[in-house]
């Protein structure tokens, strides 16, 4: 299913035109317009899903692989040194386009930052009982 009113929706099937690394029938990778590094792309599907857990399985298992291949083409093509595959789902985790994507982001020896976070601490009585929620969720 597409969405008319999806901007990614009409940058994967070709509707709006994009710097395209990759395309098969499943999905279209481009250029992200603002790379957090040189070569920063974004992994389309073809389809819509708004973030991952609409995502259909099928499409869902070629993702990884997808991201894999891309990245060590970033390494040969670009020299990048390492890759990040990044993907944000819902507002709070800084998702702004609301159709499933994969960012690939080459990293360079010299920069810019990684992606990362600042570790925290947690007592191991509280990790156990987050972890019961979880469980208990699945
Ligand atoms: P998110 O924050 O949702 O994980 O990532 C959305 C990404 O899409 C951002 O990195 C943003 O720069 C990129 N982006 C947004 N609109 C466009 C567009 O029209 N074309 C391209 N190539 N990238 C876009
Ligand atoms: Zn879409």
């Amino acid at each position: 299913m597409k969405d008319s009113n999806c901007i990614f929706c009409k940058i994967a099937n070709g509707e709006i035109p994009s710097s395209t690394v990759y395309e098969d029938q499943d999905f279209r990778v481009i250029l992200d317009l603002g790379p957090a590094a040189k070569g920063h792309a974004l992994i389309l599907p073809k389809e819509h899903f708004k973030d991952v857990c609409e995502l259909d399985e099928a499409v869902a298992a070629k993702v990884l692989p997808l991201g894999a291949k891309i990245g060590a083409a970033m390494k040969e093509a670009l020299g990048c040194a390492g890759f990040n595959l990044v993907q944000n789902n819902g507002v709070a985790a800084g998702q702004t386009v609301f159709h499933f994507h994969m960012h690939v982001i080459p990293r360079y020896e010299n920069g810019p930052e990684m992606v990362t976070w600042t570790p925290g601490k947690e007592d191991p009585e509280v990790l156990a009982q987050t972890a019961e929620r979880i469980k208990n969720a699945l």
